[in-house]
């Protein structure tokens, strides 16, 4: 048997991958190889960065618990502020000289001989690694719109996800295709700067006013005092466990969100003075069916002269125009395109093929036995695997205290395979099959099953009609990801794979 050249390989150094690696070297792990295909850290905030991308959730709880920053300057930071923060945590952990950037990975492919894994890289080198932890995420992959002609665009095309610096918006006939989260914090920013600006809306989305402020030197001074940051953590991390996880999944005990359409509704009247736009941009589908966008002047938006909201369906794209179901015809420079994510779908999660044992695939186990992973972390038949945010791993709240929770999931494990000389770590079936049953059970109490969610376009719902997040409190996750029983794996030594406990 063969060494792997690192004891852990890590995809990705967004926050997934710089929170495991961290936590790896905390528990005696030092033997790890990050790869990275951008040229810097931070995934999402290092791809995304379009104009006024910022965050949604409170900065106070989006950030990792040991290492709170006192530097933001808003309640909700901006995206360079997070790219920034990725790169002071790369630093400051001494992350860098781990990480190999610029480099994509081809595939991975459980080596049964050796019990390691073989990541074959985009520069046409194999990498080996007795374990793999998944941190290339589960907004990664841009979604380009099934479009007649949008390949074809004659003027420029961006997608918002690869923001194009180089193209001067200003004076341009401008058109945007979507409605989700990145186009309500894009637009606002370049309607007053564009010529024209014709949003492409298919699906209306639910917008609440963001608690967004600045914060003062005062108050980042205030939070150098000993426990503030600790205790804005925890109120942060209180209000978004309220506003999430807690209504979603526990729509049938907690219907309190049943309000929030009225307040919506309330909210777009007070934003929108055009009846028939306001009308438009009402959506049909209960709140909570699909992720809510949450900015100040995204409806106030289209007020303006020069912003037309357009419904009617896009027929096809040509030359220079996107031509609409009747024919009418919408003369553009440039396209946005603000269509998202492959999310969900089994062939780009990973971003990477993964074969295990005997050659299956990940992506068609997933394809025809539905998505599922237990914990949201390992997948029986995929020994020594792992991945943050797999299916039935986010609730929804702060990434970073799932990422947490789920690299302390991965460590625990890892510490015992260590213990017991272990070269071979496998869920079992059976414990994978209780937790995807548990899931599906807990689906009753969620907010996703009510009728009108058909018409809301979510991607929240995969391709089999499930909704693959973890329906879970985030202290729920946490508690499980230190109780889980240990039996959940099995432990397998190189000398005739020994079942050990
Ligand atoms: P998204 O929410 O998936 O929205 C994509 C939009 O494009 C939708 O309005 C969709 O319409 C539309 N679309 C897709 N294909 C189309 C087609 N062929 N024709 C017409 N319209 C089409 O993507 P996103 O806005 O990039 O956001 C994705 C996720 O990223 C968010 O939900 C959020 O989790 C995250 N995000 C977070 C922040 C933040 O924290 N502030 C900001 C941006 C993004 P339908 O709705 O009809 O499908």
């Amino acid at each position: 048997m063969k060494n792997p050249d690192h004891e852990v390989l890590i995809v990705g150094a967004g926050f997934s991958g710089i929170g495991s690696a961290i936590m790896l070297d905390k528990a005696g792990f030092s033997d790890y190889q990050v790869i990275e295909a951008g040229s810097g850290p931070g995934g999402t905030w290092y791809w995304n960065t379009y104009p006024g991308i910022a965050v949604d959730i409170p900065s106070f709880s989006y950030q990792f618990s040991f290492e709170q920053s006192t530097n933001w300057s808003r309640t909700y930071a901006p995206g360079r502020e997070l790219r920034a923060y990725a790169e002071h945590c790369v630093d400051k952990y001494g992350l860098r000289p781990k990480i190999r950037f610029n480099t994509a990975v081809r595939s991975a492919v459980f080596d049964e001989d050796n019990e390691f894994w073989r990541l074959e890289l985009d520069s046409d080198e194999v990498l080996t690694g007795r374990f793999l932890i998944n941190g290339s995420g589960i907004l990664t992959t841009p979604n380009l719109p099934d479009i007649d002609g949008v390949d074809s665009f004659a003027g420029a095309t961006i997608h918002t996800a690869r923001w194009d610096h180089s193209q001067d918006l200003r004076g341009k006939r401008v058109a945007v295709i979507g409605t989700g989260a990145s186009a309500v914090q894009l637009i606002p920013e370049i309607a007053p700067i564009v010529a024209q600006l014709n949003v492409f809306q298919r699906t209306p989305i639910w917008c609440f006013p963001k608690a967004d402020r600045p914060l003062s030197a005062r108050q980042q001074l205030a939070m150098r005092i000993p426990g503030v940051k600790s205790i804005q953590r925890l109120v942060s991390q209180a209000y978004v466990e309220l506003t999430f996880p807690l209504v979603t999944h526990y729509f049938t005990v907690n219907p309190t969100v049943k309000h929030m359409a009225e307040a919506g509704k309330a909210y777009l009247r007070r934003q929108v003075r055009d009846p028939e736009v306001r009308d438009k941009l009402t959506p049909r589908y209960a709140v909570g069916c699909k992720r809510p966008a949450f900015h100040n002047t995204y409806l106030s938006t289209f007020n303006r002269d020069n912003v037309e909201l357009v419904t009617a369906p896009i027929d096809k794209i040509t030359g220079s125009s996107v031509v609409v179901a009747g024919g009418l015809s919408h003369d553009v420079d440039v396209l946005i395109l603000a269509t998202g994510f492959k999310v969900l779908d089994p062939d780009e999660l990973p971003t990477y093929p993964i074969s295990g044992v005997g050659g299956q695939r990940l992506a068609e186990f997933w394809n025809t036995s539905r998505l599922q992973a237990y914990q949201g972390v390992s997948v029986p038949g995929f020994p020594n695997f792992f991945t943050i945010f797999g299916p039935y791993g986010f609730v929804g709240s702060s990434y970073f205290a799932l990422i947490e929770a789920q690299a302390h999931h991965i460590v625990r494990c890892l510490k015992h395979a260590r213990r017991r000389h272990a070269t071979r770590v496998e869920v079992t079936r059976e414990a994978n099959d209780r937790y995807f049953a548990s899931m599906l059970r807990k689906r009753r109490r969620q907010i996703f099953w009510q009728d009108s969610c058909k018409q809301s376009n979510s991607y929240y719902f995969d391709k089999h009609g499930d909704v693959p997040l973890r329906a879970a409190s985030t202290p729920e996750v946490y508690w499980h990801s230190r109780r889980y029983p240990l039996t959940a794996y099995r432990f397998g030594t190189a000398s005739g794979r020994k079942v050990l406990h």
